[in-house]
């Protein structure tokens, strides 16, 4: 095999030949993967891939495990070896659970990378197959149609129509005209048009190329090379939580600060106060926020996809969550796509002609046993065919296709020529709008029509309209243009096609407003049909929100009275991809986070405005994916809605999670704060502080981060990364930081006075340790009791609580741990009053939530 130098100006013959392919068959199987393993696959980033020793090492890069070293090396330098070992094995926990939980968010989203990684066809040992476009290699002979993205660098075999758009490449706009002809070796990239390049988009027609450089060896990978990537993206909301944690931190430092001071005063050995500063430093600073919020994210993701989701950065869940808006086509997510023509009105006696036309107007496909593939309106036609014993193949055997003249969502028709006999017909079908005009028709004909239409629409039918007429002398090169031929056309009929709404989508259109959510219904179709099934699916609301607009209309506004108008406009009809624009413009400029679905080549640019861009996973081009933010596996309406579901809860897992490590740090500092402050003795040794922040920050917020997502424990305010803290989150901060610390100093005044300072922290210790976990179980929603969420709803948040209590338990009981951890065994009387008063903390947090689950039913 040699590798053609200037593909561009040999014959395609002549690369076939030296790269041993051919048009036939492609490569076999073992060749393709012999060629992968020789020249690597086809991708541009080099990942570095981080093995897991070097993640467990990095974990030791943290400041608080950098804290807890030192302390270590005193504590060993002063003969302490007992505080040392539990600091060492601490430390190690504390690396472990980090190393897990980035283990685990990178894992979910590396199968996510997968699940949207771009795919190509190509053929493999005779047959069209579908592969990852990274498996892609020298030799393929790539199969493209429009909006198909271009996998590797290709000299073109067999160009239909085709062009291609290489804005990324060459930055020129306009779409390239692409050929088959050998050109010039000194033609410049731009101008290559016999090639084809990795990362460009066929914009329309089809083709068939030979792969001449994959990966880095191409135009783009060259260029890519020179960007370095692969990074994990930060979202808004990290952005700002580790703002605030940098906030703690210097607040933490301060307190620290002071309670050192004041230990001075009181005359404290400095090696104590040395050490209870270094532990109050390491309870207090809140390390695990950015790990809690990327995990959640994950977590969510991974959900997502279970549910058909598949999001593609890991941003996209948070904005998901604070969606206010979706807009949505109509035509296969609202309603099923399996479209059956119901009723046919031929101009006429002209059925068979109308039957005919709709047949070789068409790109669909269906076999003997009735299997279809392609457009569903186009295997409508079909099957209406087949039903009135056409014989499809017949048909299409006796009138060959010389060329088409595309659909598309702009022009709303399609027209193809055809042989028939001496002469080639022209059959066009559309939209009847977009038809009527081009059909010779008398004034009485067209009044008729145009009320069947209005009659049609008014049922929530998709109508097309299907003409045809003959031409003599046709020859392609002069017709190249569809305005060269649509005109003056036969009028044959109309055809009257319905398509009902998914069973799904009328529950997911109502949770939507539950939540506070407006859906906008944008459509190809009919004005008339279209709010005929907007109002069915229960999007429009008669008075408040039933505004009907057409793209005609959207033409003459300016932003300035979209903006005005749009609140009140649920549908759109007879729009195209550019109009999706000018709507999520007018939506965004009012402060709204916009969702919008796109499938097309033209509805690229939609899906990158929006703020979510959705891509349909079946009918989707490759091109609507790559440009989407989120892509949909089953093409469904409701999916959309359980995505937005998922992002909500998300917020409502971050924030609850957040604020249990938060106020648990919170009171920490108060306490040593206090005791400080009272000049006693410090309540917590350095040991028992460190354990306090694993066993909390640790196992328990981890659970309440994976909190499943459920009806119950979503809010229905809207949340933002922006009012993530607002007040309510400081007040119960505050509120129950408050309370723990005033009952710790009270336990440990009381105690000291009545007992010795070993049984006071005693108490101290066991009563956070149990309050902070019992605790956690009032963290798993903000409005509902955790009777009402069920106890076995989050399984792993019983076992993150129920390990601690046990080692706990065993901890008081243990002569070795009782001297590690600097505590005495209770009695059983004790132990039942501290548990008792545990339990308070928990208690207000639940009784807070009746009381306002109350006050809401009688605002009602
Ligand atoms: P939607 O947003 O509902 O998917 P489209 O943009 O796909 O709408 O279609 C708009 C109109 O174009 C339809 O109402 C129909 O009249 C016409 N149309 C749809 N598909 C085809 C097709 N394959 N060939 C010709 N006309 C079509
Ligand atoms: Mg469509």
């Amino acid at each position: 095999m040699i590798r053609p130098v200037q593909p561009w100006a040999n014959k395609f013959e002549d690369v076939l030949g030296s790269l041993e392919s051919s048009t036939q068959t492609g490569l076999t199987k073992s060749e393709a993967s012999k060629r992968l393993k020789e020249f690597g696959t086809n991708s541009f980033k080099i990942e570095k891939r981080v093995s897991a020793f070097t993640r467990f090492t990095n974990q030791f890069k943290s400041p608080v495990i950098v804290i807890l070293i030192i302390a270590a090396i005193i504590t060993g330098s002063l003969g302490e070896f007992t505080d040392t070992i539990a600091i060492i094995v601490i430390v190690f926990i504390n690396a472990s659970i980090g190393y897990l939980q980035e283990a685990k968010a990178e894992k979910a989203i590396e199968a996510l990378k997968n699940l949207s990684a771009p795919k190509a066809k190509v053929f493999r040992d005779g047959a069209i197959v579908e592969i990852s476009a990274s498996d892609v290699c020298l030799g393929d002979i790539l199969m493209l149609e429009a909006g198909d993205y271009v996998p590797a660098d290709a000299r073109i075999i067999q160009a239909n129509q085709l062009s291609a758009d290489e804005a990324v490449l060459t930055g020129e706009s306009m779409p390239t005209n692409k050929i088959v002809d050998e050109l010039p070796v000194s033609t410049i990239l731009a101008e290559r048009r016999n090639m084809l390049f990795a990362s460009t988009a066929v914009t329309t027609g089809t083709a068939r190329a030979i792969v001449i450089a994959t990966g880095m060896e191409g135009e783009i990978g060259r260029i890519a090379g020179l960007l370095d990537s692969a990074k994990m993206p930060i979202t808004p909301l990290q952005e700002r939580l580790e703002q605030v944690s940098k906030k703690l931190l210097y607040l933490s430092a301060g307190v620290v600060g002071i309670v050192a001071v004041l230990g001075f005063i009181h005359g404290v050995k400095p090696i104590d106060i040395l050490m209870s500063a270094i532990s109050l430093a390491v309870a207090a600073i809140p390390e695990g926020l950015p790990t809690v919020v990327t995990l959640a994210l994950a977590l969510a993701v991974r959900r997502m996809s279970k549910r058909n989701a598949i999001v593609r950065h890991l941003p996209a869940v948070e904005t998901l969550g604070s969606t206010s808006v979706i807009c949505t086509d109509k035509t296969g997510t609202l309603t099923t796509g399996k479209m059956k023509v119901r009723e046919i009105f031929p101009n006429g006696d002209v059925d068979l002609e109308l039957i005919k036309s709709s047949v070789l107007c068409s790109n669909a496909s269906l076999n003997e046993t009735g299997d279809a593939t392609g457009d569903p309106t186009e295997v409508a036609l079909l099957v209406l065919a087949k039903d009135s014993k056409t014989d499809l193949r017949k048909l299409n055997e006796q009138h060959p296709r010389l060329t088409e003249w595309s659909f598309d969502s702009n022009r709303k028709r399609m027209s193809v020529a055809v042989k028939d006999g001496e002469h080639v017909t022209i059959h066009t079908k559309g939209s009847p709008e977009s038809i009527l005009d081009l059909c010779i028709l008398d004034a009485s004909l067209l009044k008729n029509i145009q009320a069947l239409i209005q009659d049609q629409s008014s049922q929530g039918r998709r109508l097309l309209a299907v003409a045809s007429k003959r031409i003599s002398n046709f020859d392609l090169d002069k017709f190249k243009n569809f305005d060269s031929v649509e005109f003056d056309l036969n009028y044959l009929g109309l055809v009257a096609i319905a398509d009902p709404p998914r069973v799904e989508t009328i529950p997911a259109i109502k949770a939507c407003k539950e939540l506070g959510i407006k859906i906008v219904m944008i459509t190809g179709d009919h004005p008339v049909t279209a709010k005929a099934i907007a109002k069915e699916l229960g999007i429009v609301e008669e008075g408040k929100f039933d505004g009907v607009m057409t793209g005609m209309d959207l033409d003459k506004l300016s932003p300035q009275e979209l903006a005005d108008k749009v609140d009140g406009i649920a549908v759109y009809a007879r729009v195209s991809p550019e109009h999706k624009l000018k709507i999520i413009d007018a939506w965004q400029s009012k402060g709204n986070v916009v969702a919008m679905t796109g499938d097309g080549v033209n509805d690229a640019p939609a899906l990158k405005k929006a703020s979510i861009g959705i891509s349909m996973g079946k009918g989707g081009t490759e091109v609507a994916k790559q440009a989407s933010s989120m892509i949909l596996t089953d093409d469904n309406f409701a999916t959309i809605v359980s995505a937005v579901e998922e992002g909500r809860g998300i917020f409502g897992n971050i924030r609850r999670t957040i604020q249990y490590l938060l106020s648990g740090n919170l009171s920490e500092i108060l306490i040593m704060l206090g005791a400080a402050l009272a000049g006693w003795p410090a309540p917590l040794a350095p040991i028992q502080l460190l354990w306090i922040n694993l066993v909390t920050d640790g196992l328990p917020s981890l659970a309440l981060a994976a909190e499943p997502v459920s009806k119950n424990n979503l809010s229905s305010k809207l949340p933002s990364s922006k009012n993530f803290f607002d007040k309510h989150f400081y007040k119960e901060m505050a509120l129950i930081g408050g309370v723990i610390s005033i009952m710790a100093l009270a336990i440990y005044g009381y105690m000291l006075k009545t007992s010795g300072e070993l049984t006071a922290r005693t108490y101290v210790f066991s009563f956070l340790v149990y309050s902070e976990l019992f605790r956690s179980f009032a963290c798993r929603s903000e409005e509902k009791t955790f009777f009402q969420m069920g106890l076995t709803s989050n399984v792993y948040h019983l076992v993150a609580v129920a390990f601690p209590i046990g080692f706990q338990i065993t901890l008081h009981h243990t002569e070795y741990f009782q001297n590690v951890f600097k505590v005495e065994d209770l009695g059983w009387n004790e132990c039942f009053v501290l548990i008792l008063l545990t339990l308070i903390p928990v208690t207000i947090l639940e009784l807070k939530k009746l009381i306002k689950q109350r006050t809401v039913k009688n605002e009602r």
